[in-house]
C-alpha cells in the first residue's frame, strides 16, 4: 500500500485494521505523498492493537525516516526483499533513491514503477507480466512523460499486459486518455 499524506485516516476509517494478521507495506521512496503517514500507521498498529508491522523498502534512509519521526524500532520489522517481492532500482528525483518493483499475488505478476523519469530499469521485468502499473505525467520532468513513452506503452499493451497510468497532473489530458485520443489502445 501506499502511505501518502491522507492514507492512513482513509485506511483507519475505511478498514477494521484489527482484523488483519499481516500488514505489508511496500515504501517505494521517501517523497510524501509516498511514505508521509507511514509512522502514523506504524505507531497506530503497535499501540492500539500491538501489532508489529512489515515496511518493505530499500530507500537508504528508511531507517533514518523512521527514527526522526519517532517510531521505535520495536514497532515494525524492515525487510528489503521477500519470495515474491523484488525491488527495481529507477531514477526519479535527484537525491533520492527510488525503486519500482515486480510482486507476484494471487499468480499474478504486478509490475509498478513508483515514480520514474525512465521505463528502462523495468523492460526486462515487463516479459511475463500481467499488470503493469507505470507513472506518467504531462509536466513534470521527475516523471515519466507520457508522450514520449506512448510507443513503449504501446508495445507492452500489445503483449498481453494491461498497463495502469499513474500520477497524471493534468484534467485535460485524462479526458484526452479517456477519450482514447491517445491511441494507447
Ligand atoms: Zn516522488
Ligand atoms: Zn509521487
Amino acid at each position: 500500500m501506499i502511505v501518502g499524506f491522507t492514507v492512513f485516516g482513509k485506511l483507519k476509517n475505511n478498514f477494521n485494521l484489527n482484523k488483519y494478521e499481516q500488514i505489508d507495506v511496500i515504501i517505494t521512496h521517501l517523497h510524501n505523498d509516498h511514505a508521509g503517514t507511514l509512522s502514523q500507521l506504524i505507531l497506530y498498529m503497535w499501540f492500539v492493537f500491538n501489532k508489529k508491522i512489515t515496511v518493505y523498502s530499500k530507500c537508504k534512509n528508511i531507517k533514518t525516516f523512521l527514527d526522526i519521526t519517532g517510531t521505535p524500532e520495536e514497532s515494525y520489522e524492515l525487510k528489503t526483499y521477500s519470495d515474491n517481492l523484488e525491488f527495481i532500482k529507477t531514477e526519479h528525483a535527484k537525491d533520492l533513491d527510488s525503486y519500482g518493483f515486480k510482486l507476484k499475488v494471487n499468480n499474478k505478476n504486478i509490475v509498478y514503477t513508483g515514480d520514474t523519469i525512465t521505463l528502462e530499469p523495468f523492460f526486462p521485468y515487463l516479459k511475463d507480466c500481467d499488470e503493469f502499473y507505470v507513472d506518467v505525467s504531462k509536466n513534470s520532468n521527475a516523471h515519466l512523460n507520457f508522450e514520449n513513452a506512448i510507443q513503449d506503452l504501446r508495445k507492452i499493451k500489445s503483449n498481453n499486459t494491461k498497463v495502469f497510468l499513474m500520477h497524471i497532473d493534468d484534467k485535460d489530458y485524462i479526458k484526452k486518455i479517456n477519450n482514447n485520443e491517445f491511441f494507447i489502445d
